[in-house]
């Protein structure tokens, strides 16, 4: 699978002096992630029910670790637990 945004993350992570605000980070983190699950043919697969995540998905949101289905699942809980 070709993943057009990693080129560009590379890039911007190599720039020296770079400040990394905490939201930026976490996001870093995640596409970290997505990296290693690339590295070792994991990615796009949902980490909660272990099917493929759509490719639609994929693309709108490339880090995201969870098929649609567990992410709704998941966004319901945090709303009725309050988080
Ligand atoms: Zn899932």
């Amino acid at each position: 699978m070709r993943i057009p945004w990693t080129g560009l993350l590379l890039n911007r992570t190599a720039e020296p002096g770079l400040r990394i605000r905490d939201r930026e980070s976490m996001l870093i983190k995640k596409i970290r992630k997505s990296l290693e699950d690339i590295e070792n043919g994991d990615y796009g697969i949902c980490e909660d029910c272990g099917k493929d995540i759509s490719t639609e998905r994929l693309k709108a949101r490339p880090v995201t670790s969870f098929c649609i289905r567990c992410k709704t699942k998941r966004e319901t809980l945090e709303k009725l637990t309050g988080k």
